[in-house]
């Protein structure tokens, strides 16, 4: 069965031009309906153009975009337009709340955190990740431990697992009963039992969720046998290095993937006559592609390489062949280098709001959310760093006094917080209050100056800060792009104080 949302997205990534994806956002009808906001992401936004960042409800007839401004309103980072002129999309809000997964409200950070431990003591850090969190300058006691637990994991799907062959690792398995009867079981509930916790202690923590599978057995008879079970599972497809975010207490409230790879998405604008069949690969990570070219005249088997090259993300690129009679156009775009591990739309999964990073200074990290000395630092009055990107923020912390003495970190702060990206710095507000900060060092990566709607961003966020009367320093720094690598190699700091 197409769900509503399923229906709107076709139609609208045709009258678009490709990919749109559910987000967690709604828009409201004149009914009050709840309409779901979808995401441009290859599709073209109508008002800007750009194919990334900006959003359209599901019926097609209000578009948030975040870059071009009018007199409007303003709502989730954006300027509305109402899209006149196009035909609405008959979006059946009734059906859609019917077919709208059941979701849990966010559990409290305690139990967040204690099932975050377990997690992570069941996705042990790879020596490869190691390496990468040490050659990004962080320290093996940060890596090592945190608040009473290692301070990173590494994130591997069950079908992973289940081609290394380490079914040992895998989250969901099954039994089968006496009477043929199959048993789906999941790692979680065998762990929850030995560890005394509620059965249902995953419900409403971000990435867990209900996983339905089906399996195909044979019975006494030796009839075939299809079986469908549901149980908790954790995480999504991407793998890679698991960045915990916490909050002011040292609890781990999110977890962010660094993927390993990043992917790519070609797409082809023009096709060349149909007797050639094209085929172009794209790697995310060195930003080579390479075009085959198979058909009359091409080799039958693996097709010719007509060409290899190098592409900018989005970039349109074409080639030539058969002297120039033939060609083809086409664009490749990078995936993202960061996701987080949500459950907002899975069944039984847990609805959320993406963190803060508080990143503290070594001294405090080790500190468990119940330790009085956290609790009186809390309330200090003090000085923090803000950037932006979680993993970024926990290396920064790490290496600040080795740059700065103990008079300059009172000044500019031991501990940075950060948002996950730039266009959520609304969310450091309440994170600056719960710390009783008065004074702030912004740090954003140096070429914020190079992207508008970064530098949109970051005007906005000192204009708030001073507003809310809060003392404001930029931080400048030579060549590194972000504040970690900065630190890390010792480059030379300003500061200029904005009054
Ligand atoms: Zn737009």
């Amino acid at each position: 069965m197409v769900s509503e949302v399923e229906k709107s997205i076709k139609v609208l990534s045709e009258r678009y031009r490709g990919r749109l994806r559910l987000s967690n956002c709604y828009d409201y009808d004149n009914q009050g309906n709840k309409i779901p906001f979808l995401e441009f992401a290859g599709a073209c936004c109508p008002i800007c153009g750009r194919d990334h960042y900006c959003m359209i409800n599901a019926k097609g007839t209000r578009v948030i975009c975040t870059k071009v401004p009018n007199d409007g309103k303003r709502r989730l980072n954006g300027w509305v337009y109402e899209i006149n002129g196009e035909k609405p999309i008959a979006f059946n809000e009734k059906v859609a709340a019917k077919q709208r997964p059941k979701t849990n409200q966010q559990a409290p950070a305690q139990t967040i955190d204690m099932l975050y431990r377990i997690v992570l003591s069941m996705r042990p850090l790879s020596a490869k990740h190691r390496q990468d969190l040490l050659d990004r300058g962080l320290s093996a006691e940060r890596i090592d431990n945190y608040a009473g637990h290692p301070g990173f994991g590494s994130f591997l799907t069950d079908s992973t697992y289940w081609k290394k062959k380490q079914y040992h690792d895998m989250q969901l398995g099954f039994n089968k009963a006496e009477n043929d009867e199959v048993v789906f079981k999941s790692r979680w509930n065998y762990l929850f039992q030995h560890l005394n916790l509620a059965e249902d202690s995953w419900k409403g923590v971000p990435g867990f969720y209900l996983k339905e599978s089906q399996i195909r057995t044979y019975n006494k008879q030796g009839e075939k046998v299809v079986s469908k079970g549901a149980a908790p599972y954790f995480g999504n497809k991407t793998e890679g290095l698991m960045v915990p975010y916490y909050n002011e207490k040292n609890q781990m409230v999110g977890f962010q993937v660094r993927v390993d790879h990043i992917g790519t998405q070609v797409k082809v604008l023009r096709y060349p006559d149909k007797k050639y069949w094209v085929e172009i690969e794209a790697d995310g990570d060195t930003n080579e592609y390479t075009v085959r070219v198979s058909g009359p005249g091409f080799d039958p088997e693996e097709g010719t390489v007509i060409e290899q090259g190098h592409f900018n993300d989005g970039e349109e690129i074409t080639v030539n062949f058969e002297m120039g009679l033939q060609k083809v156009t086409f664009e490749i775009k990078k995936g993202g280098k960061y996701f987080w591990i949500s459950s907002a739309n899975k069944k039984e999964g847990a609805s959320w709001t993406t963190p803060v990073q508080v990143a503290y200074n070594p001294k405090i990290t080790q500190l468990e959310a119940d330790d009085p000395v956290l609790k009186r630092y809390i309330e200090k009055p003090k000085a923090v760093w803000l950037t932006e990107g979680g993993l970024k923020a926990l290396v920064a912390a790490d290496n600040l006094a080795k740059n700065f003495s103990e008079e300059e970190l009172n000044v500019y702060g031991r501990d940075v917080l950060a948002v996950a990206g730039v266009s959520s710095y609304r969310k450091f507000f309440d994170k600056l209050k719960a710390l009783h900060v008065s004074s702030v060092t912004t740090a954003y990566d140096m070429d914020f100056k190079n992207n508008p709607q970064v530098k949109e961003n970051y005007k906005s966020l000192i204009r708030e800060l001073l507003k809310q009367g809060y003392k404001v320093r930029i931080a400048y720094w030579s060549k590194e792009k972000g504040l970690d690598d900065a630190l890390v190699n010792k480059s030379e700091f300003r500061f200029k104080d904005i009054k």
